[in-house]
């Protein structure tokens, strides 16, 4: 059997698909019913029309995710559409099920312009506790986001930017201390201006990377001035423009600290991973095929590369199944009303802090057997590894509180138990 055949059995299984609508109150005998439906139901309808937020105590929206596609550039598949997409949005309510119990309703939109894409998803605000947008072009995506996030009330987060972001910038953290490396002196240089890389490059600088030391390139090379000033550029990827001749990738990475690549696979050689700084760290993200491979990667020097690839099969997989599920567990468990930039940070500083701690004996044995400790080689977390949920999302909890977005108060160590319980 091939994976392909597999997974085809695996989503055609009676009942076709991954998901299905469970009840969560008795619903044995006539009074269960009429206090489920009419006419009992109406006490708390008139409680909610008085009071908005009485919506997250009588109803499943405090525990609810809308994940929101138009299929416009679904994993690397590109503009499959909505109903084709539908496979993977489910497959992220599994995902938001399995790691952190946050329930999903999938949303596919037969819906390519912004504006109306915006007002569908505006008037689901009653519905949810959060929206995941997910697998949406650029540059449509950024001003979809931007638009919901200042018109919602609610967490508006676009995965496919920010999860990748944030788990590298975790990447990132450590990489910096194994190289023995300031993050204000790091060269950076980015492959690819898309959707991924100019989310993760804005981070980056949230987390210290000075912008004047990030050189971004796309398929046509370093983004310059000059490149900005014959309109080549556009509103997300002109701030990263610098004052430097129009060059190649690599041009730009002579001399670079970091590698980060959202591109495309096969792109950077060994003899450009040689031409880098002393220790170089190389995120090559691309999916499913690398920027350059693992082996090609460590073989091209005698020092330490420090090296992380979208992949499961190699150490530090950039995963972003390490992020939503918490992040939105976090969100939704102090009823924000935003994701910020303090609460993503607060994920990628936990994470980081997470794959310094000795690993669990039965993480490791989910994963092979492997060895795993901090270094070069054991970044960041493990998905499997059941501290991440206790970590990362009471630390977004508690940015989100200390930030303003949280509109109810938790105490830290209570919540935290619970989420161990
Ligand atoms: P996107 O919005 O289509 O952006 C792709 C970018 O790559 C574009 O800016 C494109 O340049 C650039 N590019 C293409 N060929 C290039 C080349 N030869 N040299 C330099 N730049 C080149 O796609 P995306 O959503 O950002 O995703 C980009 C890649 O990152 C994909 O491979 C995706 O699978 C991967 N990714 C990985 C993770 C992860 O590991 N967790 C998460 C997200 C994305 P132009 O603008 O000039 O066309
Ligand atoms: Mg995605």
């Amino acid at each position: 059997m091939t994976l392909e055949d597999d997974a085809r059995d695996y989503h055609r299984e009676p009942p076709s698909g991954k998901i299905e609508i469970a009840t969560t109150k008795p619903t044995n005998t006539q009074r269960d019913l009429s206090l489920a439906y009419s006419p009992g139901v109406a006490a708390p309808c008139l409680d909610i029309d008085e009071d908005d937020d009485a919506a997250y105590d009588y109803t499943a929206k405090g525990n609810l995710v809308g994940v929101v596609s138009n299929g416009s550039a679904v994993l690397g598949l590109g503009d499959i559409g909505a109903q084709a997409s539908k496979p993977v949005m489910e497959g992220k309510g599994v995902l938001f099920k399995r790691f952190a119990d946050i329930d999903v309703f999938d949303v596919e939109l037969d819906i390519a312009d912004v504006d109306e894409f915006v007002a569908a998803t505006k008037a689901m605000e009653p519905t949810f506790g959060g929206i995941n947008l997910e697998d949406i072009k650029a540059p449509e995506c950024f001003e979809i986001e931007h638009q919901l996030r200042e018109q919602m009330d609610i967490p508006v987060f676009h995965d496919d930017q920010h999860g990748t972001a944030i788990i590298s910038g975790a990447a990132l953290l450590n990489a910096a201390d194994i190289a023995d490396k300031e993050l204000s002196s790091l060269n950076v240089v980015f492959a690819g201006a898309g959707a991924a890389a100019t989310a993760t490059a804005r981070f980056y600088v949230s987390l210290g990377i000075p912008r004047e030391n990030i050189t971004m390139c796309d398929i046509d090379g370093v983004l310059s001035e000059h490149r900005a000033d014959t309109g080549d550029l556009n509103e997300y990827t002109e701030p990263f423009a610098q004052g430097v001749d129009d060059g190649s990738l690599e041009d730009a990475m002579v001399g670079a600290d970091v590698f980060v690549g959202l591109s495309v696979g096969g792109i950077v050689s060994q003899e450009m991973v040689r031409s880098m700084a002393d220790n170089p760290i190389i995120f090559a993200m691309a999916n499913p095929d690398p920027e350059i491979t693992y082996e090609d990667a460590k073989d091209a020097r005698d020092d330490t590369v420090i090296m992380a690839t979208g992949r499961s099969d190699y150490p530090n997989q950039v995963n972003n199944v390490l992020g939503f599920p918490f992040i939105f567990r976090g969100a939704l468990d102090v009823r924000a009303t935003e994701i910020n930039e303090a609460m993503k940070r607060a994920a990628a500083e936990a994470l980081a802090e997470l794959a310094r701690q000795d690993v669990p004996d039965a993480v490791v044995k989910a994963y092979g057997d492997h060895p795993l400790q901090f270094g070069p080689d054991y970044l960041i977390p493990k998905p499997l590894d059941q501290r991440v949920l206790y970590e990362v999302t009471p630390a977004v909890a508690e940015a989100a509180m200390e930030s303003g977005a949280a509109r109810r108060e938790r105490d830290l160590d209570t919540y935290r138990e619970e989420l161990e319980a």
